[in-house]
């Protein structure tokens, strides 16, 4: 029996944030579109899980700030509730072992980024450096250095040794907030925002479609996925580079654009929310937030959505995710509750729930929060992605001019891409009038 064939002009692959932003705008252009997502979900690395009183709590991408215009307009529009993400109070290093304040550290290891941010990403000096290697040889003291790598391993979930200087540079310039990135998150979840997105697409989304071969040349693909196939004129490959390099494509991708598949590496990240009775450390003047230098990438806020729902987030990621998900669960769990409690107090270790989500070596985004270009060499692996092939546009966060590795990232690739398709379409039926 042959397999069946859904024909549309344009096929997306994958309901993340960019994916379902991509399927917006062609949708808003006229064009037929079909989003194939792998999972039984939309939302990508925007998911959520119930607490233990059954209300979803976001476990992957959760916040964002006024600096950020896309996000912030979707979630005003589709009428989300806004809260507040931080909360005022002191700041906490754990272990208290510097010297001076929180606040004085704070500003001696932003000052080394903004140094960093100074450099240029092409200056052939800086080429084989790593983010490490460099921070360990500038003139600041060791705490601001280690401040420095610990929310480097934070941010970019991975070990600071291994990242290139120059990748981290040309990323960091384009996260251009001034507003603090936790300042808000949605009481309905972010999930549910991407839930709205995709209810809109209809009958066009089909979920548990996970897509495992392109067959590809001009003004034609045909994916392969478990059920069926599906043709159009063009497609927008809207995962993970790390993801986007698992598929099998026919003819095989061009060198070039096979090595700028090969040197993303995924983030590693344990993202973990814990309910309390009531936010007892505000009680001390904390506002929740603990910077953990020891160990390194280990990060702890405020997460109460009100007084009635007191809750911390802890977010480890890089070297430590990689070494905590060996562990197991309930280790992880202990360790949390163990370094809380030696910054907040012992209230910390009797949370009443807890609810935890591995993003290591997810099956469909490799990680979190993002790829990162881990290659010294692969200074064209972004470029030569965004050029991807005549029928097959390569869209997701990391690919973002503006904020990569960001739900905000995200909308902008999505619909970037979604352009370039229409502008393709329109280009060959204008050719193709002028021809008849
Ligand atoms: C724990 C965590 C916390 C985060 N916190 C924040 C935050 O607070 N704020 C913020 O702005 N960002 C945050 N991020 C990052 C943000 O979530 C991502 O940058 C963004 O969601 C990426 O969107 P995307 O659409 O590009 O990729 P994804 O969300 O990964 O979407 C890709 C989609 O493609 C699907 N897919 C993959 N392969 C196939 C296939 N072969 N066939 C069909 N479908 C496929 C996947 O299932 C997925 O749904 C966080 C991420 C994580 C993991």
């Amino acid at each position: 029996m042959s397999a069946r064939v859904v024909r549309s002009q344009v096929i997306v692959i994958g309901a993340g944030f960019t994916g379902l932003s991509a399927a917006h705008v062609l949708k808003a252009a006229g064009i037929d579109v079909v989003v194939l997502e792998a999972r039984d979900r939309v939302g990508g690395r925007v998911e959520s899980m119930s607490n233990g009183l059954g209300e979803r709590v976001d476990v992957g991408g959760q916040y964002y700030c006024d600096d950020m215009p896309e996000i912030s307009a979707l979630a005003d529009a589709y009428g989300k509730t806004r809260v507040n993400g931080l909360f005022p109070g002191k700041w906490l290093i754990e272990p208290a072992t510097i010297v001076g304040t929180v606040e004085d550290l704070y500003r001696r290891s932003a000052r080394i980024r903004d140094r960093a941010n100074a450099l240029d990403p092409d200056d052939p000096a800086i080429a084989n450096l790593s983010v490490r290697g460099w921070a360990e040889a500038q003139p600041d003291a060791h705490d601001a250095q280690w401040a420095f790598l610990g929310s480097i391993e934070g941010l970019w979930c991975q070990p600071a040794d291994l990242l290139p200087l120059w990748y981290f540079v040309s990323n960091d310039r384009r996260i251009t907030n001034e507003a603090p990135e936790l300042q808000y998150f949605l009481k309905e979840t972010m999930h549910s925002l991407a839930e709205d997105l995709g209810h809109q697409l209809g009958s066009g989304l089909r979920l548990g479609e996970a897509v495992r071969s392109i067959r590809h040349g001009p003004g034609k693909v045909s994916l392969r996925t478990d059920a069926g196939l599906y043709e159009a004129e063009h497609a927008i490959l809207a995962v993970p580079p790390v993801m986007a390099r698992r598929l099998t494509y026919d003819p095989p991708l061009p060198v070039e654009l096979c090595q700028a598949t090969s040197v993303w590496r995924s983030g590693k990240v344990i993202k973990a929310l814990l309910r309390y009775e009531r936010p007892f450390w505000r009680d001390k003047g904390l506002s929740g937030s603990v910077f953990f230098l020891d160990p390194l990438g280990l990060y702890a806020c405020d997460a109460s959505r009100d007084d009635d729902h007191a809750a911390i987030v802890v977010f480890a990621g890089g070297s430590l995710a990689e070494r905590w998900r060996r562990m197991g669960h309930e280790a992880v769990k202990l360790a949390i509750l163990e370094k809380l409690r030696a910054a907040l107090g012992h209230e910390a270790k009797t949370p009443l729930d807890v609810t935890m989500r591995d993003w290591t070596d997810d099956k469909w985004s490799g990680g979190g929060y993002s790829d990162t270009i881990m290659d010294f060499s692969a200074k064209d692996a972004e470029a030569i992605l965004r050029r991807g092939l005549s029928s097959v546009a390569f869209a997701s966060s990391e690919l973002s001019p503006s904020f990569p590795g960001y739900i905000e990232g995200a909308i902008v690739a999505g619909r970037a891409a979604a352009i370039g398709v229409i502008e393709s379409l329109q280009s060959a039926m204008a050719t193709s009038a002028s021809g008849s």
